[in-house]
């Protein structure tokens, strides 16, 4: 692994360590480890001469700002020309090279580092004059806080928001709140006053044009890009192309679309002979040694059915446009969202209207134009999950929404049903978050039960977008496979406050029936080792519902509970401790190795102390913190193999 590489590791490592302690109070390494492993990655900074951004080793304050400075460009930022064509992306870049990369939709920024250190970053702004945004800059991933590179260095790049932390932002934003698309919300993070904000949302950046390096001579484009690799910038994905290979680039980028996690809204192809791209100079409003590619938007006529309100994660109930089937960007397409209840109004919906579709950027149907803007659509009043009233909601700046006012609604509990069918809880394999707005729009799932009763809805599970038989008879196989399961996985799955995979393991360890765990008092759940007193709160909190008790029990009646192998207390090891470090070979990874040890009577404990009575590693030479405290405190230090033996000799 190459330094940067083992850096970045090194860093979200401690991380993970430190974020469990502060959330959970749980140690999920000793501090021999984190210490050891804090004193690597300082090692290897000090080495490097970069410190990645977040780096443990650095105390970045969360001062927050009053007001954003007001810093003017350099030098103009004006934006590339823009083609739909790629015969004029061939044409444009001649026999020339170009390297042709993802053009990423969210904020630009500008970033200036002196001696190694970053002292300034602005955002784009109105392309004159931007906003400095330096202390927020230090906590984005991807942007160094230090490099081994004394110089004057100027690169710009984009702040970036992922779909999926995007997502997490809006699930938990509260109603009227939330943002209508990751750029939105990386911008309104990127320029938020406390740069807390900006750490906690994950915000990203790429870098994509090194403006300016003294002294580096670098002449390619994509060079001076891989060179600011090496200083630990995040890069954007690009490739060098001509003219002959730009077609087939393009597809390339095309078929990646749907998978890319970041938000990009086109292409850029930049000249990659950089000395000559700036001698080109610029127009008035453009540089001449870029161009963009935006996806050209096919559209199409169509004749609008209906408007559906489905609910979606977000608490909300989206309209979603039904019209009649047409074909576009080679699919056949009948459904849009709308996303609110501003857009209907402002797009006068009406039945029977004609409206004109396109997909935005390749992927999500929407209404372009309406028409005949007949606006005869009415909102509902009644919800159409639960039947009880809607209610439209206004934010701060004026965007409405429709949410329904019955607190037990299902169209409210979708993310509970996320947590219910992951793969940790009830592994339905295959229902996606997708799949679960759908039932729950059409009213088939509003509790656990209904999930084991989906083929009483087979006719409207069938009739779901991109569903058929097929994959009907799939999900209705993952659900039925999902019914033999463990009463810990059962216990996670119904998602009490605080109550993770590690502690329902913990209390089904003692109480192994699913009849007894609701009656389980405060006393009972706190002399379990492990259990505390709110996690023991927030578990009598939960039974003590009484529709949530109802929901368990009809979940639990669908279900065939195994009992999770029985622990052998007559075995060679039962009641010894152990710690396990290093890579291990007989098992497939070192959390096998500890379930056999706990099934087995034996206990794996995370760090070595006078308790332990045997330490695994198959490299009993190794300088490791584990094996020298072992050493210091004389306990023995074990090969799997020497395990295995143990395990025949006592047994
Ligand atoms: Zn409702």
């Amino acid at each position: 692994m190459d330094k940067l590489a083992r850096m970045r590791e090194l860093n979200a490592l401690l991380d993970k360590a430190s974020a469990a302690y502060y959330n959970t109070g749980e140690e999920i390494m000793s501090d021999h480890e984190y210490d050891a492993l804090y004193d690597e990655l300082e090692a290897l900074e000090k080495e490097t001469g970069i410190v990645l951004s977040g780096s443990r080793t650095q105390k970045v304050g969360f001062e927050p700002a009053s007001s954003l400075k007001k810093v003017r460009h350099e030098s103009k930022m004006l934006s590339l020309d823009k083609t739909k064509s790629v015969d004029e992306l061939v044409s444009w870049l001649g026999d020339r090279k170009g390297f042709l990369s993802w053009k990423l939709d969210g904020l630009t920024l500008v970033l200036t580092y002196e001696n190694g250190v970053l002292v300034q970053a602005v955002t784009r702004g109105n392309g004159e004059v931007g906003e400095d945004i330096t202390a927020n800059a230090l906590h984005m991933k991807g942007i160094p806080a230090r490099i081994p590179f004394a110089g004057r260095l100027v690169v710009r790049g984009e702040s970036l928001i992922t779909y999926k932390d995007f997502e997490k932002v809006n699930s938990t934003a509260e109603e009227g709140a939330k943002y209508k698309n990751p750029r939105n919300l990386c911008a309104g993070t990127v320029r938020n006053l406390d740069p807390r904000v900006t750490a906690e949302r994950g915000v990203n950046f790429f870098a994509f044009n090194l403006v300016s390096a003294d002294g580096v001579d670098e002449n390619s484009f994509a060079a001076r890009l891989e060179w600011l690799g090496k200083m630990g910038f995040q890069t954007v994905y690009g490739v060098i192309t001509d003219s002959a290979g730009i077609r087939e680039a393009v597809e390339k980028f095309e078929g990646m679309i749907a998978e890319n996690e970041f938000p990009s809204d086109g292409l850029v192809l930049m000249l990659d002979d950089v000395a000559y791209g700036l001698s080109l100079g610029e127009t008035s409003h453009a540089p001449r040694n870029g161009i963009a590619f935006k996806w050209r938007d096919e559209t199409a006529d169509t004749k609008l059915i209906r408007v559906e309100w489905s609910a979606s994660r977000t608490g909300l109930l989206n309209p979603v446009a039904v019209f009649e089937p047409v074909e576009l960007e080679g699919t056949t397409v009948s459904r849009a969202l709308v996303h609110n209840v501003s857009i209907v109004k402002q797009l006068r919906l009406g039945e029977g209207d004609t409206v004109s579709v396109y997909k935005a950027n390749m992927i999500i149907p929407q209404i372009l134009e309406n028409k005949t803007a007949s606006g005869r659509l009415e909102i509902p009043e009644k919800c159409p999950v639960c039947g009880g009233k809607t209610e439209i909601k206004s934010s701060e700046d004026g965007v409405e929404t429709l949410v329904c006012t019955e607190p037990s609604c299902a169209a409210k509990h979708i993310g509970k049903f996320e947590h219910f069918v992951q793969r940790d809880a009830m592994n339905i394999v295959g229902m996606s978050t997708a799949t679960i707005e759908a039932l729950v729009s059409e009213g088939c799932i509003s509790s656990y039960r209904d999930f084991y009763h989906l083929s009483a809805h087979k006719d409207k599970v069938t009739a779901l977008e991109g569903f058929g038989e097929k994959s009907y008879a799939k999900l209705i196989e993952a659900i039925e496979a999902s019914r033999h399961t463990e009463l810990s996985r059962v216990l996670y799955a119904i998602g009490i406050p605080n109550i993770g995979r590690a502690a329902s393991r913990l209390i089904c360890a003692v109480y192994r029936t699913a009849e007894e765990l609701p009656g389980l008092t405060a006393e009972q759940l706190t002399a379990i080792d492990g259990i505390g007193e709110v996690l023991a709160g927030e578990y009598v909190r939960f039974f003590s519902d009484e529709a949530s008790l109802r929901e368990y029990r009809e979940l639990v009646a669908e279900l065939d509970i195994v009992q999770a192998a029985e622990v052998d207390t007559e075995s060679g090891i039962a009641g010894k401790t152990f710690v396990i470090t290093g890579s291990v070979t007989m098992w497939k990874n070192r959390n096998e190795l500890k379930s056999f040890i706990e099934q087995n009577g034996g206990k794996v404990a995370s760090s070595v102390s006078a308790k332990t009575d045997y330490l695994i590693n198959n490299d009993p030479a190794s300088g490791s913190t584990k094996n020298k405290t072992a050493k210091s405190l004389g306990v023995s230090i074990i090969t799997e193999e020497e395990f295995r033996s143990l395990l025949n000799n006592m047994g």
